[in-house]
């Protein structure tokens, strides 16, 4: 592939013509588990606790120091545990997604790194709560409920390779400082958003390369009442929650004008050309989250040399970015970085052919099916497009199953074919709802000898209620 590519980082010519070397063959060390989870982010820690309370041996792959993924670098709330009630008046409030994606968030905001679930008192057509998070405590608190479930969490770790046999992953290959090592299962799920745990294995994918990548910055040293009160008198405070904000309740934790009203022109010329957003959330006093920069690439996100570019290109934008702020928007005078993402983020790298494909119908319609797995009920194109009735659809357990393959589950981004549907099932607490379910049939898969057609969905539905999962059908 690479010795292809035109694509070379900084103009730098090579010395030779790209060409070939044959690497060596190896002997492994090997380890055995019942199941493996790959990419501890958004849907892989949920699916590893999922799977270890079920009583299988999980083990838990990820490349970065820490787990959480994309709700740690890129995205700007969690949404959304509750159905749209407040864009449907008479409609009834209903938590939706339950189970461990909520017990982790209830715990975090216990110890004050989360807002629990604050109402939105503008722009509630949109979400009617506002989950914002502190990024830092929420890598802990994953990390913390990972251990206690018992799961052997190996970060720092990257999953490099599949071994497969006929129709059934057999084992996946990992790289870290204590060298290249075989972890053979019976169960695997892939979480790794990218989807390279499944591409490896030789699952049917596409890459739909339909959305920006994106980097996101922190900035500290806001002043977000003056922010507010400047917002208001140009008339354009376009989303507003309060919530606890550093201890406090009644405080804003979620402001920005929708769309670029009420900015002043030389910002919102400036912000257009590093295709930056600004609405932002925060739990902490004079600090807002997630001010992203996006920009569209011609290939797709996992060109190597073409993401090499970009993230110096998104790094140059966020300083952009920062100066734009400062110079012309009130209670930024002082404001700098303070936290950016380790790596560009993506909405959809790879999308793998599953054995049903939740279509954008199903979602408006607020479809169940006979095998569902939870109900979500946000979609980030409302108020344009939202679940009938403000209420909920299904995830059916097909969804998660990959084609062809007879041990292989996935879960997160890389569902869902139709990009509307995506921008429905890609969000973070419906890719949490997807790892408990996966992350439980997994277990159940391997504990019980079962390839994921063979479990019966009865078993499957009785231990997700048991574990807490909400079902309206
Ligand atoms: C910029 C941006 C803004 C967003 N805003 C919102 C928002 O406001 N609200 C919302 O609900 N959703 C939002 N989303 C969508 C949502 O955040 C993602 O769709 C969701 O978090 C994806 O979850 P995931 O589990 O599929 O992947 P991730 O959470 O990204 O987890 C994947 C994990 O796998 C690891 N990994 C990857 N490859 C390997 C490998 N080979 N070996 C080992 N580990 C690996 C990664 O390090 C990562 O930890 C946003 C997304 C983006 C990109």
């Amino acid at each position: 592939m690479l010795a292809n590519s035109s694509l070379f980082a900084n103009n730098i010519k090579e010395k030779t013509e790209p060409g070939f070397f044959e690497e060596e063959a190896k002997k492994l060390p090997a380890r055995h588990f019942d199941v493996v989870i790959a990419g501890g982010g958004t849907a892989g820690v949920i699916c590893a606790i999922a799977s270890a309370r079920q009583g299988a041996r999980t083990i838990l792959i990820e490349h970065k120091g820490y787990v959480g993924g994309t709700p740690v670098e890129g995205g700007t709330a969690l949404h959304s545990f509750y159905n749209l009630w407040k864009a449907f008046p008479g409609v009834k409030k209903r938590q939706l997604v339950k189970g461990i994606p909520a017990e982790m968030v209830d715990r975090l905001t216990a110890r004050g790194g989360a807002t629990g679930y604050a109402e939105m008192v503008i722009h509630y057509d949109y979400d009617s709560v506002c989950t914002a998070i502190d990024t830092e405590m929420y890598k802990l608190n994953a990390h913390e409920m990972l251990d206690e479930a018992g799961v052997y969490v190996c970060v720092n770790t990257l999953l490099a390779g599949a071994v497969k046999k006929g129709k059934r992953v057999e084992g996946v290959i990992l790289e870290s400082r204590s060298g290249r090592e075989v972890i053979f299962a019976k169960s695997f799920v892939d979480c790794t958003g990218y989807a390279d745990l499944a591409a490896r294995a030789g699952a049917e994918y596409s890459e739909p390369n339909d959305y920006a990548v994106v980097n996101s910055m922190g900035l500290a040293n806001v002043d977000i009442e003056k922010y507010y009160k400047y917002l208001a008198s140009q008339n354009a405070v376009g989303q507003l929650a309060y919530g606890v904000r550093s201890g406090e309740p009644g405080q804003i934790i979620r402001i920005g004008s929708e769309g670029s009203s009420g900015y002043p022109d030389e910002f919102v010329k400036g912000a257009r050309e590093i295709g930056m957003s600004a609405i932002s959330t925060t739990v902490h006093d004079n600090y807002l989250m997630f001010i992203k920069m996006n920009l569209k690439l011609a290939v797709s996100p996992t060109n190597r040399d073409a993401v090499s570019k970009a993230e110096l290109e998104l790094r140059k934008r966020m300083q952009t970015g920062v100066e734009l702020f400062r110079e012309y928007i009130p209670g930024f005078e002082k404001a700098f970085i303070s936290r950016t993402s380790p790596s560009l983020c993506i909405r959809r790298g790879r999308l793998i052919t599953c054995d049903y494909d939740i279509t954008h119908d199903n979602v408006l319609n607020g479809d169940y099916f006979e095998d569902d797995v939870f109900v979500y009920g946000f979609h980030d194109m409302a108020p344009r497009y939202k679940v009938k009735d403000g209420g909920s659809y299904g995830i059916p357990y097909r969804a998660l199953c990959v084609k062809n393959v007879e041990n292989l589950f996935v879960s997160g981004m890389m569902i869902t074919s139709d990009h509307n549907a995506h921008m429905s099932t890609r969000n973070t607490v419906s890719c949490m709802g997807q790892g408990q379910a996966s992350g439980t049939a997994a277990a159940l898969c391997a504990l019980n000898d079962l390839s994921a057609r063979e479990l019966p969905y009865s078993k499957l539905r009785y231990a997700l209620e048991n574990g807490k999962v909400y079902f309206e059908s």
